[in-house]
């Protein structure tokens, strides 16, 4: 899931500023709507067929969270689920009261289950109403759910049969309207087509370990380059969040109950690293193509850290960002510190009580990826002889973070409202398996394609979609 951040007007940087000089950053509230869901992913335990006691937020309810989020000057707030979109009518009058609540950056989005049945006629006329009504909101970016660069593993995955041809005829529709969605896209085993990513052993050879690299790159750009052709102007990448054994027995526990023992989601750390490594090549070689929000700094700093421990900038998650459940509507510093509740999400700014931020705990980047992207700012204006320090510790941090903010202006900053600026995009044209001949583009390994997901289902660590559950 992605922070908008953008162009500011001079009150927004005021304040900015003055949250900065206070170590402090924008704050950010994800809103769990609702925990129904009516798709079928095989990595979610909200999926329909998972049997427990659904909730949802009333509209009082969710008018106080958002209310209270407007006073402590939240200034993004991402709106999901299960599935926000069976929420309609709630969904669009919380979209509302946000941007009256003064609330800048307003986000939600789908699995896509509107966009089945294109093939009925009275498709254009229902999806041009939907996008009507979503663009006579203040949101700012609408996210669509995308499993896999092959239709048929996606629809399989959802299990909505036809769903790509229909958000391939749908795209335009909301394009009319000025309303640019993004592909949301959760990293699993099936992305690049299905088992494309195959499970690496933990003891590998060093080739083995490259063709798992150059497998990701390649699925990635797969994806990427599918989005693209799709008709989507922004793609997004939410990173997986399998955790070590004992992490899941220790202090981290899912908001929800109900978790995924489905290995589809799963990476075993030492997998991870090579993954964020082939990520960031495949970003590299797409970037021109579509916006992609994904940012090099944060997949550096998370690379680094999975090799030795923290690196890059602390999570601002309890401090500046905040989840809220579906359950009975309560605050956690995230959707992975279940045991830390906050009880209802208040009017005052409960950060300040909270500490420096210290958290390096997983690899969520609705909360990681502006921790990365904030962090340099706050330590300029707050510690800037810290800032000198972790300069000269890790300049290739700063070097990718300098490439994201230039990437960003390009991108206009990921408005969803407006469409890209291909010729600004154009000056990231990059090196990498799309600028390359598929021939060129190393294979993986007979060895580890063949693998099937049984094995997976074997081999991987367990571990929970979180993207696609707070993301629909
Ligand atoms: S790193 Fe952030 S998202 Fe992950 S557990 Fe810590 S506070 Fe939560
Ligand atoms: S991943 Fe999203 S769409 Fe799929 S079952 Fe879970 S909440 Fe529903």
């Amino acid at each position: 899931m992605m922070t908008s951040v953008g162009p500011v007007n001079p009150s927004q940087l005021r304040y900015y500023t003055h949250q900065f000089r206070r170590n402090r950053v924008p704050g950010q509230l994800v809103v769990q709507m609702t925990d129904r869901c009516n798709a079928f992913c095989p990595q979610c335990g909200m999926r329909t067929t998972e049997h427990f006691k659904r909730h949802r937020l009333g509209l009082g309810q969710l008018k106080t969270i958002v209310d209270n989020a407007g006073r402590r000057r939240i200034q993004a707030i991402s709106f999901t689920g299960g599935e926000p979109l069976l929420l309609l009518d709630d969904l669009i009058a919380m979209l509302n009261h946000a941007g009256a609540a003064g609330i800048p950056y307003i986000r939600t989005g789908t699995n896509g289950f509107l966009f089945r049945h294109p093939e009925r006629p009275d498709f254009d006329e229902r999806i041009d109403r939907l996008a009507a009504r979503l663009a006579a909101t203040p949101v700012r970016n609408f996210w669509i759910s995308i499993d896999s660069a092959d239709p048929a593993t996606h629809e399989k995955m959802r299990g909505f049969e036809g769903v790509i041809a229909g958000i391939k005829r749908a795209l335009p529709l909301f394009h009319a309207h000025g309303l640019y969605p993004s592909a949301n896209l959760g990293i699993n085993r099936n992305l690049g087509g299905e088992y494309s990513l195959p499970v690496l052993p933990r003891h590998h050879s060093e080739a083995q370990a490259a063709d798992f690299r150059v497998a990701c790159e390649r699925g990635l750009g797969r994806f990427f380059r599918f989005a693209a052709d799709l008709g989507f102007t922004i793609a997004n990448v939410c990173y997986p969040m399998s955790l070590p054994e004992e992490d899941r027995l220790g202090e981290m526990q899912a908001v929800y109950g109900a978790t995924s023992v489905d290995r589809v989601v799963s990476f075993a750390r030492h997998e991870k690293a090579l993954l964020f490594e082939g990520l960031a090549r495949a970003i590299r070689a797409n970037r021109s193509r579509l916006r992609i929000f994904a940012p090099l700094c944060s997949l550096h700093a998370m690379k680094q850290q999975l090799a030795g421990g923290p690196s890059g900038y602390a999570c601002r998650g309890g401090i500046d960002f905040f989840f809220v459940d579906a359950m009975q509507g309560h605050s956690f510093p995230c959707g992975y510190r279940g045991r830390e509740d906050a009880g209802a999400f208040g009017p005052e700014d409960s950060g300040s009580d909270a500490g420096p931020p210290g958290c390096y705990q997983c690899e969520w980047e609705c909360f990681r990826d502006p921790s990365e992207l904030t962090g340099p700012l706050g330590e300029l204006l707050s510690r800037p002889l810290s800032l000198l320090r972790r300069l000269r510790r890790d300049p290739q941090f700063f070097r990718c973070w300098w490439e994201d903010l230039r990437y960003y202006r390009a991108c206009g900053f990921f408005d969803g409202r407006k469409p890209s600026d291909m010729g600004k995009l154009a000056a990231f044209v990059g090196a990498g398996d799309a600028a390359r001949p598929d021939h060129q583009v190393r294979a993986a390994s007979p060895a580890l394609t063949t693998l099937r997901l049984t094995e997976a289902r074997r081999s991987a660590p367990a571990g929970q979609d979180r993207c696609s559950r707070l993301t629909g």
